[in-house]
């Protein structure tokens, strides 16, 4: 029996989650329906229970309506909790079950595909929203060293940095003290700057050759930040292609109770990615 699945999101047109999800199951032998669901912040939760009331068996929730999503779950992991943001429910019989694989999917791409050591690196994560939120506890349980949080409203840096609960490793500074903060080992774009037109405008002096620089973005969205890392001379430029995957890997696992292989589909989507660039 088909199984019913979806991304609900704001724009979400060009979500790849459906495309990724088929994959998987295809690969799997799985009859799932996977589509995405355009929703505003003022239909989404009539559009959620709508598909509830369908019988779907899951949804991945996309920006801007994960920290929504997480307030309407009856329950919910512990690493959403600490992301106070859900990107994958699970449905149960009077609702929703809520957990956050955004976390889990950038440290397996890094780790696992990438076999880059984060331990021990100074960290400087770029955003206080959703994606951050969710990324900011799986790196500081992977080791890495201190983490210094700058977010455009510093109200949410500072939200960010109590919630992580680790004051003498975790620390919120402001915009403007960038240019003061010396070089990291380690820097993360959770911004969504990349879709608008002002920019990010970070200082060459946050980089050095050393220097691992991953934008969770991806495609066009990663170009600004990406090419940035590159002139001041990063190390490691990566973006957000890979946590893209794995995420939803980790979410298809929650889901079908078997973890799918990744590398075909992330070298289609890379190999499109690559070829949009060059203008194919
Ligand atoms: P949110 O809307 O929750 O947060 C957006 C963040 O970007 C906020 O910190 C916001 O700051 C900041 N921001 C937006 N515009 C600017 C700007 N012009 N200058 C500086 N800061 C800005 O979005 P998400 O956290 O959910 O997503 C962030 C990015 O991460 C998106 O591009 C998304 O595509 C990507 N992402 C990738 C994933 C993957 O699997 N690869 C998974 C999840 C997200 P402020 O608080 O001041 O508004």
């Amino acid at each position: 029996m088909t199984q019913h699945f979806a991304v609900f999101g704001f724009p979400i047109a060009h979500s790849l989650s459906p495309r990724i999800h088929s994959a998987f199951a295809k690969q799997q032998g799985i009859a799932i329906h996977y589509t995405a669901i355009e929703a505003t912040q003022e239909n989404f939760s009539e559009a959620l229970n709508k598909f509830h009331a369908i019988g779907a068996r899951g949804a991945n929730i996309t920006l801007p309506h994960k920290q929504t999503a997480f307030a309407l779950c009856d329950k919910t992991s512990e690493r959403a909790q600490l992301a106070a943001a859900v990107n994958t429910l699970i449905r149960t019989d009077t609702g929703w079950d809520g957990d956050n694989t955004d976390g889990a999917g950038l440290i397996h791409d890094l780790t696992e595909r990438h076999r880059i050591d984060l331990r021990g690196r100074r960290t400087l994560l770029v955003g206080a929203g959703g994606a951050a939120r969710g990324v900011a506890p799986a790196l500081l349980a992977a080791g890495i060293g201190e983490m210094y949080v700058v977010n455009r409203s510093p109200e949410k840096a500072d939200a960010l940095v109590d919630a992580m609960g680790q004051p003498g490793r975790v620390h919120s500074r402001y915009w403007d003290d960038l240019k003061e903060l010396g070089s990291f080992d380690f820097i993360i774009n959770a911004t969504s700057a990349g879709l608008g037109t002002s920019g990010l405008n970070l200082p060459f002096s946050l980089v050095t050759s050393r220097t691992l620089a991953v934008d969770l973005s991806y495609s066009e969205a990663a170009i600004e930040f990406t090419s940035w890392a590159k002139a001041a001379g990063a190390e490691t430029v990566l973006d957000g292609l890979g946590m893209l995957v794995e995420q939803a890997a980790i979410a298809f696992s929650i889901w079908h109770g078997v973890r799918p292989e990744t590398d075909a589909i992330y070298a289609e989507l890379r190999r499109e990615i690559v070829g949009l660039h060059n203008g194919d």
